[in-house]
């Protein structure tokens, strides 16, 4: 039987459309074995997606998508299999926090700068209780008429050289790993392919990940081309990673990331789940 393993997932306590609990229902649906809800910078998901998982032929895993700082890039760290109550990852989220609160009202000041009033309120509750995350900017800007889409309000405003744009100090990929494993979890490269970066580049990162202890890579990170599923393997058995797979689901607009369509993993690889099968 051919079981399907959806590691990167977010729910309403980051940038997600769905509530933990419809989360767990709609991957179990899809046919998901095996889920991990790794919202970014936050836990607090978590327990109440494990309760519904409980109820149903599903095995959850706590996780978290955390963000770093490496050279001049913002990283993503999905920590899997995590502790949630770790004290050093409690500390951690509460720093990130106070960096996304941070961030969130510059970017608002900005956007008034470029005529869009009140933004960093819209955003907040959009947030409601979860993260404040650029994709609350984005769906505000998207509501408000000043952009199509949410790729749309990226590109215009959110990005570097954009008006809107707020470089943050976010941890380092070693206090990351760091924190990640003094939690008992497993550090993963999120989505490796998508940060804009050349081969060398790619591979200075993927050095430095290593050298800091680093468990393992995305392999597959939603629905690939061919090229990508190689480019990522080869990264994978080039650095003796544990190679994990997710979808980074967040709603149902983006049908290159929906819940379990996935490829499976190349039969060659390692995968992230004998860490916590065995
Ligand atoms: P943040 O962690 O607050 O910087 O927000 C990053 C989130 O914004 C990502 O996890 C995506 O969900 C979303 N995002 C980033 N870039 C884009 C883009 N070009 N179009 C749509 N959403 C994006
Ligand atoms: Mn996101
Ligand atoms: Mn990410
Ligand atoms: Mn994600």
């Amino acid at each position: 039987m051919n079981l399907v393993h959806d590691l990167h997932t977010h729910s309403t306590a980051s940038d997600g459309a769905l509530t933990p609990e419809e989360l767990v229902k709609q991957a179990h649906e899809a046919g998901i074995n095996t889920l991990a809800l790794t919202d970014h910078d936050t836990v607090d998901g978590l327990n109440k997606a494990l309760v519904t998982s409980n109820n149903l032929d599903i095995i959850f895993i706590n996780g978290i998508e955390l963000s770093t700082k490496w050279l001049s890039y913002t990283v993503h760290i999905v920590g899997l299999h995590i502790n949630p109550e770790s004290e050093s990852l409690i500390q951690h989220i509460k720093h990130l926090k106070e960096l996304r609160e941070q961030r969130a009202m510059r970017i608002g000041e900005l956007l008034e700068k470029v005529n869009i009033p009140d933004a960093y309120n819209h955003a907040k509750i959009l947030a409601g209780d979860g993260t404040v995350t650029r994709s609350h900017f984005a769906q505000y800007l998207v509501e408000a008429g000043f952009a199509k889409d949410q790729k749309d309000v990226f590109k215009r405003y959110l990005v570097k050289g954009k008006p809107g744009f707020v470089s943050v100090n976010w941890p380092t990929l070693e206090e990351t790993i760091k924190c990640i494993h003094q939690s008992n979890g497993l550090a993963v490269i999120a989505h490796p392919l998508r940060y804009k970066m050349t081969a060398t580049k790619l591979r200075q990162l993927m050095t430095d990940f290593k050298s800091n202890a680093g468990d393992g890579i995305e392999v597959i990170s939603g629905q690939q081309n061919q090229e990508e599923l190689n480019r990522a393997t080869a990264l994978c058995k080039q650095f003796d990673l544990l190679a994990s797979a997710g979808s980074d689901f967040h709603n149902h607009n983006t049908p290159w990331a929906q819940l379990g369509k996935l490829n499976p993993l190349p039969s060659t690889l390692n995968p992230v789940w004998q860490y916590w099968n065995s």
